[in-house]
């Protein structure tokens, strides 16, 4: 299965940094998310709490009833010379993600043969079919999106940060 960089959501073609079961581009985006964390630690029962009411809560995309989760999705767009390969991820419903996975999936059966990328073309269609026919289960929620979640509260907390300096006229923290 492709691999996606739990800090910026690229696609990791070759290589990148493993860690515990989340994979990142490279160093740099390891880091980056590594030292968010240690800066704006959130508390193990607060990202389960969140985690929770997200899963069960409705689609952020339709409305309907959850579960909610981390899908993803593969897409090659190609024209001429140029292949633009994508990883896209829908936090939605089961039925929402069914639809964009299907959507990728034509796209890249129309499009994604005309450029030197048409190589990996039949990689990802594979990768959409698997996950058309393996979805994730809802009866727990995944561990991206318990990351994702996770993730948005130390950014949060990072984002409350810097506007609480702001407004005390301190340097607000680097965002970077
Ligand atoms: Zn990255
Ligand atoms: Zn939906």
């Amino acid at each position: 299965m492709l691999q996606q960089c739990a800090n910026c959501g690229d696609v990791i073609l070759f290589g990148g940094v493993k860690h515990g079961s989340l994979r990142y581009c490279n160093a740099r985006c390891y880091e980056s998310v590594r030292l968010l964390h240690a800066t704006y630690y959130v508390p193990e029962n607060e990202v389960e709490d969140a985690l929770t009411a997200f899963h069960q809560g409705d689609c952020p995309c339709c409305g309907g009833p959850g579960p909610v989760d981390y899908h993803l999705s593969y897409r090659i767009m190609s024209l001429l010379a140029v292949s633009q390969f994508k990883m896209l991820h829908k936090i939605a419903c089961q039925s929402c993600a069914q639809k964009a996975k299907l959507r990728n999936f034509l796209i890249t059966l129309f499009i994604g043969w005309w450029g030197p990328g048409f190589i990996f073309t039949p990689f990802y269609l594979w990768n959409n079919l698997h996950s058309m026919i393996y979805p994730i289960p809802g009866d727990a929620p995944s561990d991206r999106l318990r990351e994702y979640i996770r993730l948005n509260l130390a950014r949060q907390r990072a984002a409350d940060a810097a506007a609480k300096a702001a407004t005390e006229g301190d340097m607000p923290f680097a965002s970077g």
